[in-house]
């Protein structure tokens, strides 16, 4: 029988874990196949990991230093999952475990590497947020050659093959939307309704999600680059007329020392546009010192659980 992997990464997720396994292993019953849990605990502050460990036969865990990120705990988990399928989805049950037999007999046909679940609407998010949420998808989608689907969720299963092709990018800024995209692979897109979180909340502000949204278009895409010098030679050009104005009108008319306001607004803006791109500059930049230092994407302070020891 195929072994199926299921990595469920938990940050301070104490009330969702033995709702999420209970749903889980009751779809799991009938699916067909052996399936062995990985929880990663993303360095919770909270009970988590005491709950995981109560949670018995066939549940793996692995324990995170520090909160390194969801990304950091999914490649974790990846990297340890044994599974010919390997499948990721959240422990707040806003992934619904009774589409995993779907999942799996999609990836099973050898028809598809992967099936993924988007959600087809937004509902119970504050609509601003959904808002910025679009214009993310068809900035990104404009900017990057890489396709980012709107609404795709971490929900995916997908074949080992695939799996371990995400092993290979080791970069340390994740954007895992990005990478499911980037290593290929046919990919079968399953459609959901929102479903809210079953216990605690969402570890993502508007600000948290603003950032992560950048992230994505800085690893994916070099346009923003582009925009700085096409926006540069713009104002050369724009300056270079205007200063063969001042002096035409300075020789004919004479008397142009007026006008000191005009010259401020058009050093502010210049001002303005070039921190604007020195910025631009800056965030690659930093993206590179980060990547040039080859730290580990994560670190691991405990694991254990069926076979898991050593
Ligand atoms: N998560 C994590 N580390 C973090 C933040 C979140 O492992 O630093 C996990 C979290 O426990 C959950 C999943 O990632 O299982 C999705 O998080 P959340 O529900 O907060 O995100 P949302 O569903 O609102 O996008
Ligand atoms: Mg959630």
């Amino acid at each position: 029988m195929a072994l199926l992997s299921i990595i469920v990464p938990c940050y301070n997720e104490e009330d969702a874990v033995e709702p999420f396994f209970a749903r889980a292993s009751a779809v799991c019953a009938g699916l067909g196949a052996d399936v062995e849990y990985i929880f990663v605990d993303d360095g919770s502050q909270d009970g988590t990991l005491a709950r995981i460990k109560e949670l018995g036969a066939g549940v793996r865990w692995l324990s995170l230093s520090r909160n390194f990120g969801k990304e950091a705990a999914m490649f974790a988990g990846l990297e340890h999952a044994r599974g010919d399928y390997v499948a990721v989805m959240d422990a707040d049950l806003q992934d619904p475990p009774e589409l995993l037999p779907q999942l799996l007999a999609a990836a099973e046909s050898g028809q598809w590497d992967c099936a993924a679940v988007r959600r087809v609407d937004r509902k119970g998010e504050p609509p601003i947020r959904s808002w910025f949420a679009r214009q993310f998808y068809k900035l990104i989608n404009k900017m990057s050659r890489t396709e980012i689907v709107d609404g795709a969720r971490d929900y995916r299963l997908m074949t080992r093959q695939m799996a371990d092709a995400i092993l290979r990018l080791t970069e340390y800024n994740r954007f895992s939307k990005g990478i499911f995209s980037w290593v290929g692979f046919r990919t079968k897109w399953v459609e959901t309704e929102n479903v809210r979180r079953a216990a605690g909340e969402s570890k993502w502000s508007f600000f948290k999600l603003l950032l992560y949204a950048l992230d994505g278009i800085i690893a994916f895409s070099t346009a923003p680059l582009a925009i700085a010098s096409v926006l540069g030679l713009a104002l050369c050009a724009v300056s270079f007329f205007a200063i063969i104005f001042v002096v035409v009108r300075q020789l004919v008319w004479g008397g142009s020392a007026f006008g000191w306001p005009s010259l401020v607004c058009i050093i502010l803006f210049l001002a303005g546009v070039q921190l604007f791109c020195i910025g631009i500059l800056g965030q690659y930049l930093a993206k590179t010192y980060l990547e040039v230092k080859k730290r580990p994407i994560y670190i691991l302070r405990e694991q254990g659980g069926d076979h898991g020891q050593g």
